[in-house]
């Protein structure tokens, strides 16, 4: 099983160039679009603190479709009906159900309606 992403957490330590004070800021305390202006806790330095943009992306790895020995058996047949194999394999995953016989399976694939 794939785990999803349910929360992201974010901590950046800043460090105050003028007292050498490091500050942790967390979460929605991080400016996403606009500058924040805070003084630091120690010095009250007046820090001008830059937005931060950050994407957090979970890399899906692409599934390897195995077709069963009746969708290939399928396939081949749409082949000799003049399907390409390509067009034919898109075809027989798209009706490929459990349990579903290999003429039904054939007879769902030539008709099935393909999105524009
Ligand atoms: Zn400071």
């Amino acid at each position: 099983m794939q785990a999803k992403i349910a929360r992201v957490q974010l901590d950046i330590d800043y460090l105050c160039p003028n007292c050498y004070l490091h500050f942790r800021l967390t979460n929605a305390e991080i400016p996403r679009d606009k500058y924040l202006n805070q003084n630091c806790p120690a010095c009250k330095e007046l820090l001008n603190i830059s937005p931060i943009f950050f994407e957090v992306k979970a890399t899906v790895p692409l599934e390897r479709v195995r077709d069963d020995e009746d969708s290939l058996r399928a396939i081949k047949a749409l082949q000799a009906q003049g399907y390409a194999k390509k067009e034919a394999q898109a075809r027989v995953r798209a009706v490929r159900r459990d349990r579903m016989g290999i003429s039904e399976l054939i007879r769902e694939a030539v008709t099935h309606e393909q999105p524009a």
